[in-house]
């Protein structure tokens, strides 16, 4: 038995884990990695069994923002090299929503650049929601439209959407350090005006953005304390062209005990393992799924994701299933088709070694 044990039995007993115990997981050691992971797997494994929750993202406008969030390729006068786009048609809105649906996403992410929509981009929204529902009546929706005024939540609500995403980010004490534009109490306000409506918050954070563990902490604690029923966890993508370019301060390791904190933190809620999942997890990634238990299909809002079918095998080979597609079980898919491809390179052979 390890601490790690004993954390996970007392968190199972009902113990709420305090910022001490979540320091204590971000510290980790190498030689502690396995047996904290197989520790927050057990508090996984009995809120959310071995099913995993797949997302998918619709971006449906794109960059040219006018907040200025540093980590953000949309934000003001970013430089990256990104695709830039109005509004979707409620059309294409759909098409590519069915899209991921085809991939094996329960929940749909409709999401948009902005501070927030106008009254009149709620309406557009709320069109292309019930578009999706009449076609797909047991899709979820999430909306991601940024700051809320009066009455918006109660109208997308009303539209068929599920649940609402807005994101603290990061510590309330870290928040002015990267972005102006708008406050953290802003970001607060928006996720009480969804849950007060009836959707059911989403709201997470990016990891790598300069904070320090302590602040790490202070943000899972926060977004505990805010009833965020899923929580995102990204890790920071440092796109050039954005303030945050070069910022490189994530190891797969320092990946791992951030969700594992998350979980522990946070035991019962869906932990999303979100933007910068291949980047940063690597070949981690499988490990990562342990103890997180949602991912997005694809790919992010503007960086490309892994091959969705990677995405899927990666939740196959290990031991899991898609939930809503609980039915298929874990087979050797695509054992079939994978003819071993041959070495042409290396001895024997003209050509450069793989090495
Ligand atoms: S408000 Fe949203 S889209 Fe705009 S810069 Fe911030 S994170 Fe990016």
């Amino acid at each position: 038995m390890t601490r790690f044990d004993d954390l996970a039995d007392a968190v199972l007993a009902g113990r709420v884990a305090g910022a001490d115990d979540a320091l204590d997981v971000l510290r980790a050691t190498d030689d502690e990695l396995l047996p904290l992971v197989a520790a927050a797997a057990r508090l996984r494994r009995k809120h959310f069994g071995n099913t995993v929750k797949v997302n998918y993202l619709v971006n449906l406008k794109s960059g040219l923002c006018p907040e200025d969030c540093h980590y953000c390729s949309q934000r003001l006068g970013s430089q990256a090299d990104i695709l830039k786009y109005t509004w979707l048609k409620a059309d294409e809105a759909v098409e590519q929503a069915t899209a991921g649906l085809r991939g094996g996403a329960s929940r749909i992410c409709m999401v948009s650049s902005g501070r927030g929509p106008t009254d009149r981009d709620v309406e557009r929204v709320a069109g292309m929601v019930g578009a999706l529902k009449a076609e797909h009546p047991d899709v979820e929706v999430c909306a991601c439209l940024g700051l809320l005024k009066d009455g918006q939540a109660e109208r997308l609500r009303a539209a068929g959407v599920d649940a609402y995403n807005h994101n603290i980010n990061t510590a309330e004490s870290h928040h002015d350090d990267i972005v102006s534009s708008h406050t953290y109490a802003d970001r607060v306000d928006t996720v009480n005006r969804a849950k007060e409506a009836g959707l059911s918050p989403c709201s997470g954070l990016i990891a790598g953005l300069g904070e320090s563990d302590e602040q790490l902490v202070e943000a899972l604690v926060a977004l505990r304390d805010l009833g965020s029923d899923s929580i995102p966890v990204n890790f920071l993508m440092p796109f050039d062209g954005t303030p945050l370019e070069g910022t490189w301060e994530l190891t797969p390791g320092r990946c791992l005990r951030i969700l594992a904190a998350a979980r522990f933190v946070c035991p019962d809620k869906e932990i999303r393992i979100a933007g910068g999942r291949e980047m940063h997890l690597r070949s981690l990634q499988g490990l990562a799924l342990h103890v997180a238990n949602s991912i997005f299909l694809g790919d992010y809002l503007t960086s490309e994701g892994q091959a969705a079918e990677a995405d899927l095998e990666l939740i196959r080979d290990n031991g899991f299933v898609v939930l809503g597609a609980e039915s298929v079980a874990a087979s050797v898919e695509g054992a079939d088709s994978h003819d071993p491809s041959k070495r042409r390179r290396g001895a024997g052979t003209d050509l450069p070694a793989n090495a």
